[in-house]
């Protein structure tokens, strides 16, 4: 769904890829193997829960803005973690709705508008059209605002207030979508509720991922964090006639190392996903030569596989990648939402791959302390935290 408005979109690490960590670890993994098979898989991880903070409908205020139409802005103070914005979308396309060609979608589209309220059919004509070629008006509307849902289960949604937030390579608010919402987040007589309309199920969510002074404006990020400034400049450009001058972008004038950064992000990005999927070959390879076994020899053959040379060196290379992301996206801006906080769950991952049990547990509090603070500790994220399964991370492994 190339036209869809991508909206959808440091703490400093040990070193645990390093060798002599390495070699620390294949040794504590000696000793749990020799041990008993109780120490293995990591015992579940408990978290403290802290209770959903209110949410305060006088936090922003929409303006005017010099160049982008209308903007979103702090009323007063916003701290990180604060719930911003909440909003039943307008329209929703489920996932089954968002697929199938153009003229499917833009059915749907004009389905749901009309089912809308006449009120919010006029603040729908009233939202921002970049005017997309071949689109009628109501479609391009749609594209000029959605948010993709694809961390959602696909689909994407419109809403009134959401799409005058603007975009931003280093934003300071990040979206997410919720089905339902815990009561306690709105006080008093609950007037805050919001109300879904007929057409549109679920709620549009935004936290602030860093301190926003008043007066300042909110930004979300549309597009993905792993591209070039080339290539997000063009995207902008085509889908939204909108130049970005943020922080990263501007950095790729001359003598800036923005881009340097971007590329690096890039490229141990993919390091670590040809590692993820070279283990897991090697693990299928692996148990084929071996034949048939029991289900405890399957599971001592598991960690002695794991001590070998050649998985450790993919660990090693793993953890090192994964380390020095989770240095890199912050400096480039990225202060939350589910790329800075699948980092950190892959950094838990590839720990319990060193066996390191330790630096797992701290990796998945940095997790869950992102995905607390970009999308609110009732989500479903940090849910998904709390009950995550001992053996989770031997997904692709030893487990489909
Ligand atoms: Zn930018």
């Amino acid at each position: 769904m190339g036209e869809t408005r991508t909206k959808k979109t440091g703490k400093k690490p040990k070193p645990c890829g390093s060798s002599s960590a390495l070699k620390n670890s294949i040794g504590v993994l000696d000793e749990v193997v020799a041990k008993s098979s109780n120490n293995r898989p990591p015992s579940t991880i408990s978290f403290e829960q802290a209770p959903p903070r209110p949410y305060d409908t006088s936090l922003i205020q929409i303006e005017k803005t010099a160049n982008k139409g209308y903007g979103v802005f702090a009323a007063r103070k916003i701290p990180a973690g604060t719930l911003c914005l909440v909003e039943a979308p307008l329209i929703r396309l489920t996932p089954s709705e968002d697929v199938g060609t153009d003229e499917q979608r833009q059915l749907y589209i004009q389905h749901y508008y009309e089912a809308l309220p006449t009120h919010s059919q006029k603040d729908y004509r009233h939202l921002c059209d970049t005017k997309k070629a071949d689109f009628t008006r109501r479609m391009s509307i749609f594209y000029s605002n959605c948010y993709d849902m694809k961390h959602y289960g696909g689909g994407a949604c419109i809403g009134e207030i959401a799409s005058r937030i603007n975009h931003c390579c280093t934003p300071n608010v990040v979206f997410s979508f919720a089905e339902t919402l815990p009561g306690s987040l709105f006080t008093g007589d609950k007037k805050d509720v919001p109300r879904p309309s007929q057409a549109s199920v679920g709620f549009m969510v935004f936290h602030a991922i860093k301190d926003i002074s008043k007066g300042k404006e909110l930004v979300s990020n549309y597009q993905s964090i792993w591209r070039l400034t080339p290539e997000r400049q063009a995207e902008m450009s085509i889908h939204y006639r909108f130049r970005c001058d943020c922080m990263a972008c501007e950095q790729d004038s001359p003598g800036q190392d923005g881009d340097r950064r971007r590329r690096n992000m890039i490229k141990y990005r993919n390091i670590v996903l040809t590692a993820d999927k070279e283990l897991t070959m090697s693990r299928k390879e692996w148990l084929m030569r071996q034949g048939q076994m029991s289900e405890s020899e399957r599971h001592e053959d598991l960690y002695s596989w794991l001590r070998s040379q050649v998985v450790q060196d993919k660990v090693s290379t793993a953890l090192e990648k994964l380390t020095a992301l989770a240095q890199l996206l912050p400096k480039e801006g990225i202060h939350g939402g589910h790329d800075l906080a699948n980092i950190y769950k892959d950094l838990a991952k590839w720990s319990m791959r060193a066996d390191d049990e330790v630096a797992a547990n701290k990796w998945l509090q940095s997790e869950l302390e992102i995905c607390t603070k970009s999308f609110g500790s009732w989500s479903e994220r940090v849910k998904e935290i709390h009950e995550r399964q001992p053996g989770w991370w031997l997904i692709g492994l030893d487990k489909e």
